[in-house]
């Protein structure tokens, strides 16, 4: 219920204090409370909240002094002003030093006393103005950050669709080129069967680029808690192994794999193929002929760590950390793979990243690199009091 009008609180063991206070105040439109000890005012001040506590110097049971802090506790705002008589300057004085507003001296008049509420009633005002004031501040500046934020994000996602736009845009140029050619009968027909032929390849790279950009926007869509499942990342490596050694043997590469455990993580059994995938294919892609790939798995832990390295031709200080952005290519390996389409590193580090792991790259040009990743290990949760229940049944019947 909305509070109209401030209310005073009158804590004084003095019946003629507490009504004539009351007398004063009241026709001014102020709700006015009364209490007789520091007790019951410490009570009313929890339960009704007042604006300002018009506080007795001297009671039976507490001095006003001792009844500052608990008030303050309860709101540091309450204004408190003591009422003291002449021979207790001293004690109004250390009462302001305390945390009280204000004091009034025995006797007073009514003007003295309505002035004190009214300058008390202020001071609480502005005080609230201004912390409501500094809160909305400080809610301004955290949009104002938010907004910011939002912005960047949003020059990051124009400047992605401008490349992605960019990328998809030279092979379907390209095949519409050599179509025209052919169609506009400037095709010599002797070289139209090589046309298609490269047509069909940029239409092999387009489709290429538009899968591993579904994949790249797939990953955190694709592994909401729900669907993680325990998937035995050795179990997956073996599979990976066994397509790529193909390609491995093609160029005469040395390929070995050593798994020491098959342990498993929590995860979508796509995207360990995936990670696997991209890190094996890419090291095989990047080893000259007669070079070496060899990958390891390894539980170190609460860890699993998996390893791909290669006698490849290396990457650059400077290239090492852009590999990870999305459609970045160095130009070695550029002139070294055509049709790489920029998106395997970042999609394996989403994919790595959405899994709670790291990823990491060591490299030398003309020697290779070793591209390490960590997932968290899961291990099943166990039972523990139906085990014991199981436990004992067994001892049971034997
Ligand atoms: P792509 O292989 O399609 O170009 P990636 O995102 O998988 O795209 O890799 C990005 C770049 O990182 C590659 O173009 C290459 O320059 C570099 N790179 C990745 N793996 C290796 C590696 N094993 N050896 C050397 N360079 C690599």
């Amino acid at each position: 219920m909305a509070e109209r009008y401030p209310r005073i609180l009158v804590i004084d063991d003095e019946l003629g204090i507490r009504e004539g206070c009351r007398r004063v105040l009241t026709p001014l439109g102020y709700a006015v409370e009364v209490a007789e000890n520091g007790a019951e005012g410490l009570r009313k001040v929890r339960e009704w909240n007042p604006d300002l506590v018009l506080l007795d110097v001297m009671m039976p049971d507490i001095t006003g002094i001792d009844l500052l802090e608990p008030i303050h506790a309860h709101d540091p705002d309450i204004v408190c002003i003591i009422i003291t008589g002449y021979a207790t300057v001293e004690l109004a004085v250390q009462a302001v030093k305390r945390g009280a507003y204000d004091f009034i001296s025995k006797p007073f008049s009514a003007d003295a006393l309505i002035l004190a509420v009214h300058q008390g009633l202020e001071r609480r005002r502005l005080v609230l103005e201004s912390k409501r004031m500094q809160a909305l501040e400080a809610q301004a500046r955290e949009l104002a950050r938010a907004k910011e934020e939002l912005e960047r994000l949003d020059k990051m996602k124009s400047a992605f669709m401008l490349t992605v736009a960019h990328e998809l845009r030279a092979p379907v140029a390209a095949i519409q080129g050599y179509l025209r050619l052919i169609l506009d009968g400037y095709a010599d027909p002797a070289k139209q069967r090589e046309m298609l032929e490269r047509s069909d390849q940029r239409a092999s790279e387009l489709l290429a680029l538009i899968e591993d950009l579904l994949a790249l926007a797939r990953v955190k869509d694709a592994a909401p808690q729900d669907k993680r499942v325990p998937v035995p990342v050795g179990d997956v490596l073996k599979q990976v192994a066994d397509l790529l050694q193909v390609e491995a043997a093609k160029k005469r590469i040395a390929f070995s794999v050593h798994a020491d455990a098959n342990p498993t993580v929590l995860a979508t059994r796509d995207h360990i193929r995936q990670l696997w995938t991209n890190l094996i294919s890419n090291a095989i892609r990047y080893t000259p002929e007669g070079g070496s790939v060899s990958v390891s798995l390894a539980v170190r832990g609460d860890k699993v760590e998996g390893a791909v390295e290669d006698t490849g031709i290396g990457i650059s200080q400077e290239d090492l950390p852009h590999i990870f952005d999305e459609f970045y290519r160095t130009r070695t390996a550029k002139e070294m793979v055509s049709g790489g389409t920029g998106l395997g590193l970042p999609i394996v580090k989403r994919i790595v990243e959405t899994y709670g792991g790291n990823i990491g790259v060591e490299s030398e040009v003309g020697k290779g690199s070793r591209f390490t990743f960590t997932l968290p290990l899961y291990t099943e949760p166990q039972p523990e009091k139906a085990l014991d229940a199981a436990g004992q049944a067994d001892a049971a019947a034997s």
